[in-house]
């Protein structure tokens, strides 16, 4: 079976240029000019893709999910299933989750917990890093099992007390051993414990708001950590990176380091791109007309209760320069989704206990299309940020994150002139509410190919097998 996408425009990290790309086996096989296409015998497609007047990109990479995450006594809406085929709609076609290793049980366990939920499930192909609650000699020695599963990732938080988070010593320790192993150690860089102060000083007085949520993690909690694990992987001598970067102030300090030639990276997520603090505050007291009360309508913002927090608007400008300017080098999403009902409304009275996270697997590629739109970033650091950083720090490059002969035929034709309103009416995300509700996006895929087989047309999911087509990729060593 061989599939030819024709006449489209190849997008890539470092070039633009129309081709014809030719797929077998679920590989792409082939480059060529259309001009070249008579004159190539025995080329004759099984199946024709025209992409003339469009883009030919590489599929998304999201390597920042949590698919049915368990969290402060709920779960988190999409598992494997749901989650996945949103992603697919909206161009991403391979994951990277976060297994889970809890307080005195084994990494094995976590990742044995974690294929149970993603096996026979996921209609993309994915990963998994490995979040560690612990550091002890068993944990440190158990990172070598999963870095020879293809588990090449670790996830630290400086955040959670009592949950997730681990002290500076445990970060150390394990950031050695990273360094031993090839792996690479990501950090959540908030400092938790002066945040949990606050949080209870908020509670003790009244104030139970989501708006709340943001005002007891302030920025420099999230700068202070971020420059703490620098100072942790310079001391190791090994590279870090730190996930979703939401604020001037850690920025820069990734910037100083970077300055300095050490290996930091960083990722942001568009919930920091194009929400603000402001969304937190849910609609402004006193002007209902519908009988609401002003409790019920500061409630709308718990959608926007994410960690870190939505910062006020004057970041956006410093996080697109950060892109821009290679800086931040991924944006992932943090896809974490709990339904309004049932799940947000556990935190009605007290912000601490609304779930964390928000939906955004499927809406990434939309959103960022706007800041090519809008000249502040290039088509190619577009795919760059979607795709092809991720594919390399997380060890899945050249088989991901590329238009390249021998890449896995992962494909998304990308329409620049199709325009999509996002709306939970529209999107497939398993979740009762959009934070992006009525927004008309300027472009979105037309075909989204999958190694090799077109799984959704034009909004439609036509694939053969859904559930458990999706295959675990085992990831390599980092080797940037
Ligand atoms: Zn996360």
């Amino acid at each position: 079976m061989r599939t030819l996408i024709k006449d489209g425009t190849v997008v890539t990290a470092s070039d633009t240029y129309v081709a014809d790309v030719w797929i077998e086996d679920g590989k792409i096989v082939g480059l060529t000019h259309p001009a070249q296409r008579g004159a190539l015998g025995g080329t004759a497609a099984d199946h024709t893709i025209d992409a003339t007047g469009q883009y030919v990109i590489p599929g998304g990479i999201d390597c920042h999910t949590h698919m049915e995450l368990p969290f402060g006594g709920t779960t988190a809406s999409d598992d494997f299933d749901t989650g996945t085929v949103a992603a697919a709609h909206g161009g991403t076609t391979t994951i990277v989750d976060f297994a889970i290793q809890s307080k005195g049980s084994s990494m094995r366990a976590g990742l044995d917990a974690w294929f149970a939920k993603a096996e026979g499930k996921a209609a993309i192909d994915y990963g998994f890093h490995m979040i560690m609650t612990e550091a002890n000699p068993t944990a440190l020695a158990d990172m070598a099992a999963m870095v020879r599963e293809g588990v090449t990732s670790f996830k630290m938080f400086m955040a959670y007390p009592g949950v997730f988070l681990v002290d500076d010593q445990q970060i150390f320790r394990a950031m050695q051993r990273a360094g031993e192993l090839g792996a690479l150690i990501t950090m959540h860089a908030e400092i938790g414990l002066p945040i949990d102060v606050l949080v209870q000083q908020a509670l003790a007085a009244g104030r139970t708001a989501p708006i709340y949520h943001a005002l007891t993690r302030p920025e420099v909690a999230e700068a202070t950590g971020t420059e703490r694990a620098i100072a942790l992987a310079e001391m190791a001598g090994v590279p870090v990176y730190m996930v979703h970067l939401s604020a001037q102030r850690a920025l820069e300090r990734v910037m100083e380091a970077r300055d300095r030639g050490l290996p930091t990276y960083a990722e942001t997520c568009p919930q920091y791109l194009f929400c603000t603090e402001d969304d937190l505050r849910g609609e402004p007291p006193g002007q209902g007309n519908g009988g609401e009360s002003d409790e019920e309508r500061a409630w709308k913002g718990a959608g926007y209760v994410c960690t870190p927090p939505l910062r006020p608007r004057h970041h956006h400008d410093h996080l697109w320069r950060g892109l821009r300017n290679y800086d931040l080098q991924v944006v992932a999403t943090d896809h974490c989704p709990f339904c309004m009902k049932d799940q947000k409304a556990l935190g009605r009275g007290d912000f601490s206990k609304i779930p964390n996270g928000m939906p955004g697997v499927e809406t990434r590629l939309h959103l960022l299309w706007e800041g090519v739109t809008q000249g502040k970033i290039s088509i190619n650091r577009f795919v760059e940020i979607t795709a092809t950083a991720p594919a390399k720090l997380f060890g899945m490059y050249p088989r991901k994150g590329s238009i390249a002969v021998g890449s896995d035929a992962d494909i998304v034709v990308w329409d620049p002139t199709r325009s999509k309103r996002l709306g939970t009416d529209t999107l497939h995300m398993r979740v009762d509410y959009s934070p992006f509700e009525g927004r008309t996006v300027p472009a979105s895929p037309s075909h989204v190919l999958a190694r090799g087989e077109l799984i959704v047309h034009n909004d439609q999911w036509v694939g053969k097998a859904k559930q458990g087509r999706g295959q675990f990729i085992r990831r390599g060593t980092f080797a940037l």
